[in-house]
């Protein structure tokens, strides 16, 4: 039977939040600010600096008392997304700026604050990065908080939300996903935003399911329509039939005894049934993710992306400011190591606050990236290293460089680490004179000379994502040859046989911090080559360590022995598949 006699109608969107959820259509549509533009009279312009003053002290009260509530309602680590806001709000250069815009055109303060704000918003907004993309929505929804109180208007919010229902909306901001009533909210649909938006985080914190990207859903939708979203496969299913909601009704039964089965393993040691341990780290992006490690039980960080912090400032950081970040992820997971990378901006990642350093280039994935980049600039290099070394002496702490290409390039870096460690001692501070020193293996030519490399430092790190890019030349941005992106190609898991068994013959660990590692398709893969270490995004931990706990090491050798002495990818995907259904018996 169909509802209300509507046809059912499968929207396709990305799962963000795991669940699956029936119900009626909350449709939450917000509307656009109007800004009015005129000149300020010559009299009345020291006026308008005031108002523009009295509209930031009211915003940083109001995100105060929205972060009190979202900290006493959700979690620590919801109300931190507030200090990004305040952070914007005592920006010197967004506050600076739109002073002298005002100064030098005499228009009223909410035109001058509203072009700057959407200057930074589209800086942040191109950077082709999931996560910092997220940022340009940060500022977004505090100025536009601003521009409010400057207007005077009220900001809208979900508060209306009474009943329990499925919230449908264009977008949400996070001071509008902080305002939703929990009990309230059976899950959430949105048009746009990604899998790390506000509203996102939000509805994982809540366990409610989540769907973005569903696309023009608000203009097929009514408010008290009945729909099923899938936040596991990314869909939403307008007006489903009887039969639809039987077959998702078996769905969300299995689903939810599978995941409490992974859970259930998730403080226990990651040991396979044959006795042998696997490490299980995190791949983190800021320090405040420490939290995650914890929840989920990873043995530490093996990748630390520090980039974010030179990404989402408006200016270059400092050592101290790089120092009291390092410190404090080091500090928290002590006595767990924390393996610190250093810079990796340009590629994908350039620097907003300074887009001069790396310039324009014709091909940024073969151009001035990374340790190149910090290789060119060693004082900038050295106040990062000199950051990580001083954070040593809070806790156990292990330096790693990227895009390393040779030899030369890591001992290069290596003399840099030696210089900054001379400065310290100058200056008389402490750190880990010992620190272990590990290159991340992503570019071909690093893994065809692994044994090259091996002599000059303590650990690799393969990361998957670069190296398959690389080896393969698929850029995998370009949804034309995506599909042939594919780890499983022979000669994927030839070089990587090749630097695993080039670690194992020089003793250095070796770890994978790619996708893949991530992946529990692929973990056994890695595992049976001989892998000490895998580095995965913290919610991907339970189920590859479900799947370790369930086999045997023996098994994972075999596996990899197998998958080696494959010529066709297609039928390594079978092997791995049935190796992950004979141990977990899920899809
Ligand atoms: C990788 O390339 O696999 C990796 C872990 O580094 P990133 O994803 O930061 O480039
Ligand atoms: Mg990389």
């Amino acid at each position: 039977m169909e509802q209300r006699g509507k046809t059912e109608t499968v929207i396709r969107g990305i799962a963000a939040s795991r669940g699956i959820a029936y119900g009626q259509v909350f449709l939450y549509l917000q509307n656009e600010l109007e800004i009015p533009r005129y000149v300020v009279e010559p009299g009345k312009r020291i006026g308008e600096i005031a108002r523009f003053e009295q509209a930031l002290v009211s915003t940083r009260q109001e995100i105060a008392k929205i972060q009190g509530e979202v900290r006493k309602n959700l979690s620590e680590e919801e109300a931190l997304i507030f200090d990004a806001h305040q952070m914007v709000l005592e920006d010197q250069a967004l506050i600076g700026e739109t002073i002298r815009e005002f100064e030098a055109t005499g228009l009223n303060i909410e035109t001058c604050f509203n072009a700057i704000a959407q200057r930074y918003i589209a800086a942040f907004a191109e950077i082709d990065d999931e996560y910092l993309r997220e940022r340009a929505a940060d500022i977004k929804d505090v100025t536009g908080r601003v521009l409010r109180s400057l207007l005077g208007q009220t900001v809208a919010n979900l508060t209306q939300l009474v009943d329990k229902r499925i919230i449908v909306a264009k977008d949400i901001s996070p001071s509008e996903a902080a305002g939703i009533d929990r009990s309230a909210a059976l899950g959430i649909v949105t048009e746009g935003g990604s899998r790390t938006s506000h509203a996102v985080i939000v509805a994982r914190s809540m366990k409610v399911p989540a769907v973005v990207g569903a696309r023009e859903l608000t203009a097929r939708v009514r408010d008290g329509d009945w729909i099923i979203i899938d936040g596991y496969e990314g869909v939403v299913v307008l007006n489903p039939t009887q039969a639809t909601l039987f077959r998702y009704g078996k769905i969300q039964k299995q689903k939810s005894s599978f995941e409490s089965r992974l859970l259930a393993a998730n403080e226990l040691p990651a040991e396979t049934l044959d006795g042998v341990h696997v490490t299980l780290r995190a791949n983190v992006e800021k320090a405040d993710e420490f939290a995650l490690v914890q929840q989920y039980h990873a043995e530490g960080v093996g990748l630390y992306r520090t980039e974010y912090l030179y990404l989402s400032s408006l200016h270059m950081p400092s050592e101290d400011e790089q120092y009291a970040n390092y410190r404090k992820i080091v500090e928290n997971l002590a006595p767990a190591m924390v393996t610190i990378r250093t810079l990796d901006l340009g590629g994908d990642k350039p620097m907003p606050s300074n887009p001069h350093l790396i310039g324009p280039e014709a091909n940024p994935f073969l151009g001035f990236r990374a340790i190149r980049l910090c290789l060119e600039n060693p004082e900038m290099f050295k106040a990062q290293l000199r950051a990580i070394l001083r954070a040593s002496a809070h806790g156990k702490v292990e330096v790693m460089y990227p895009m390393i290409g040779c030899a030369e390039e890591l001992a290069r870096a290596n003399a840099l680490l030696e210089e900054a460690k001379g400065e310290l001692q100058a200056r008389g501070q402490a750190f880990d004179a010992k620190i272990r020193v590990g290159t991340m293996i992503e570019i071909p030519s690093a893994a065809l000379c692994a044994d090259l490399l091996a002599p000059l430092c303590q650990f690799f790190s393969i990361g998957t994502n670069d190296l398959i890019q690389y080896l393969l030349a698929i850029d995998r941005g370009n949804e034309r040859i995506a599909h042939l992106y594919d780890p499983a190609n022979p000669a994927v898991l030839r070089v990587l046989k090749q630097v695993i068994d080039a670690a194992r013959r020089h003793r250095v660990k070796v770890s994978v911090c790619g996708e893949m590692a991530g992946d529990p398709i692929y973990a056994p893969l890695l595992i049976g080559l001989g892998v000490d270490e895998l580095s995965m995004t913290p919610p991907l931990l339970p189920a590859v360590k479900f799947l370790v706990r369930a086999m045997k090491f023996s098994e994972a050798e075999k596996l990899a022995a197998e998958a080696l002495a494959q010529t066709d990818p297609g039928r390594t995907h079978e092997l791995l598949r049935a190796f992950y259904q004979r141990h977990v018996g899920e899809e």
